[in-house]
């Protein structure tokens, strides 16, 4: 079959061909029918050097997948060949307190784990591909009525990881707060569309770009603010000088965070999710009191089938562009130059 490979490190990914998969005992082949391409992928290709991480290329990309049952490994019940599933991308030792209640990208024993602190498309053979091994039938999570492999793939990573940082702060966005979300891209966009549909808070989104502005708003975002110097200012305008209960920083970079640390409320949340790697400091007169500033990566198995239930009723439809296998490495220059708009899906 063939596949789309990162081969070594600082290196564009190449089409290569590779054997099919055959399933182990409790294993599970996935036909891939959807494979989103995320920005993180871009940090492997660009970013790491031989060693900076716990495992190595060549491997196939695309850690957020969907498709059908295509076989079932020995001791494999509860799923049928054809059966449309999405595939849960981090892949943790499954036994430790972490992985118990399904939250595998927190696994303690990543030893224990098919690849340390990984998963398919991020160590192990991932979904731009046209079949996928998935090691443990626990990783397969069967589609909702209502819900194609296509919409369903990117809600795996660029549904899933918003919603988790969402739902901690669901308490603090009762009707009457606001959540500003800044970065409107793959991941925040969906953002928008959870906040919406699972809270009642007033949305404020923030961006650089006026298309991705336009694109919160279709998603339902109540404000938008363009990134600049005055964005706080027009954020805490907006909150009748309050500040925003639940700021989600999707971009992660020192700009980013200064504003997430001043537009947010006393008691609010302010959430990294964006791996820009930007620093904030924090002491006892730098933030508002009893700001919790937190990071989050990923989200749990419970919640993918959450955000497959948002998905499936139409709640949640994150924008989609597809592209043919053959074109994904276009799908990747695209993202790198911010002219896609939503989530690209590698459709192989
Ligand atoms: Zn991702
Ligand atoms: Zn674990």
């Amino acid at each position: 079959m063939r596949a789309l490979q990162l081969r070594e490190w600082k290196s564009e990914p190449e089409l290569v061909e590779v054997p099919d998969p055959t399933p182990g005992p409790g294993q599970v082949v996935v036909r891939i029918g959807g494979a989103g391409a995320c920005h993180s992928d871009l940090h492997l290709m660009d970013e790491f050097e031989p060693g900076s991480m716990p495992w190595n290329p060549p491997f196939t990309l695309g850690h957020e997948n969907a498709g059908w049952v295509h076989a079932l490994g020995a001791g494999v019940t509860g799923l049928s060949v054809g059966q449309p599933v999405a595939v849960f991308g981090a892949w943790g030792c499954g036994t430790c307190a972490r992985c118990r209640v399904g939250i595998d990208p927190y696994c303690e024993n990543p030893s224990a784990a098919p690849v340390p602190s990984g998963g398919g498309g991020l160590g192990l053979d991932g979904g731009m591909a046209e079949f996928e091994l998935v090691p443990d039938a626990r990783h397969v999570v069967p589609l909702p009525e209502g819900l194609d492999p296509v919409q369903a793939a990117p809600l795996t990573d660029a549904g899933l990881t918003p919603y988790h940082a969402i739902r901690r702060s669901w308490p603090k966005l009762p009707p009457g707060s606001t959540a500003v979300v800044i970065g409107v891209g793959g991941l925040g966009h969906v953002g928008v569309q959870i906040l919406k549909a699972t809270t009642a808070a007033r949305v404020i989104a923030v961006d650089t770009r006026a298309e991705a502005l336009q694109l919160a708003e279709e998603c339902g975002a109540e404000r938008t603010v363009t990134s600049g110097p005055t964005a706080a200012e027009e954020i805490r305008d907006a909150t009748g000088g309050r500040g925003a209960d639940v700021v989600l920083d999707f971009v992660g970079t020192d700009t980013t965070l200064a504003l997430g640390v001043a537009a947010a409320r006393t008691v609010g949340d302010l959430t990294i999710v964006g791996i820009g790697g930007g620093t904030v400091g924090v002491s006892f007169f730098s933030v508002p009191y009893e700001v919790s500033i937190a990071t989050t990566y990923w989200g749990s198995r419970p919640e993918l089938v959450e955000v497959l239930d948002l998905g499936a009723r139409g709640l949640v439809r994150p924008k989609t562009t597809t592209f043919a296998l053959g074109d994904a490495l276009d799908a990747y220059r695209q993202l790198r130059d911010g002219t896609l708009e939503g989530r690209a899906v590698i459709v192989p």
